[in-house]
Order: C-alpha cells, then structure tokens, then sequence
C-alpha cells in the first residue's frame, strides 16, 4: 500500500470524481428519497475510498451522521447568510455549512 499503483490510482481518483459527478445529478434529479440516500451514500463510500469529492458543489449536502441526502423541504432546512449556507439535517438536527471557506467533503 505505499504507492506502486500511483498512476493506476489517480485513473482511478479521476473515474471516481466523475462517478461522483453523475451520483450528483441524480441526486438532484430524483424526487425519490430512496434513490436520493442511495446515491448519497455511494457519494460517500467513493469519497472515503478514493479521497475524490465533488468538483462544483452543486446543491444538495449529505448528513454524514445519517449517510442521508438532506433535501431542503423535504427533510432538511436550509439558511443563506451572505457567505456561506447552512443545513440543518431534519433526521439528527446535525448541521452543515458550506461556504467559499469551507470544504464540503
Ligand atoms: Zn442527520
């Protein structure tokens, strides 16, 4: 584990990005909260597994104490300040901010 496959794994780095990439669009896309979570936890697995995360941070956070997609309306409540938004997981009540000055994942 120290790094013979570098190039294999930063092949694998970038096929992880896009896979996060389409996992997002359906995550945004679907009115299905199952199909929403579903997609949200693969987000993360392939996140953890490949240290990839999401190039445009596109909407949607994932609770990372439920492994859940937090849909404002839905299942979450979302603030706009000026800077920066904040998620409010409705299941846990653990909150998120995103912003220019923090990293989502
Ligand atoms: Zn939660």
């Amino acid at each position: 584990m120290s790094g013979r496959f570098r190039r294999r794994s930063n092949l694998k780095k970038a096929l992880a990005a896009e896979a996060i990439d389409d996992l997002h669009n359906v995550l945004n896309e679907s009115n299905e909260q199952n199909l929403s979570d579903a997609s949200a936890r693969l987000i993360l697995r392939i996140g953890k597994k490949y240290g990839a995360r999401m190039k445009n941070y596109s909407g949607i956070a994932i609770c990372r104490s439920c492994n859940v997609a937090m849909v404002p309306g839905r299942n979450s409540t979302v603030r706009i300040r000026s800077k920066s938004i904040k998620y409010t997981c409705g299941i846990c009540g653990r909150t998120k901010t995103m912003g220019p000055s923090f990293r989502g994942y």
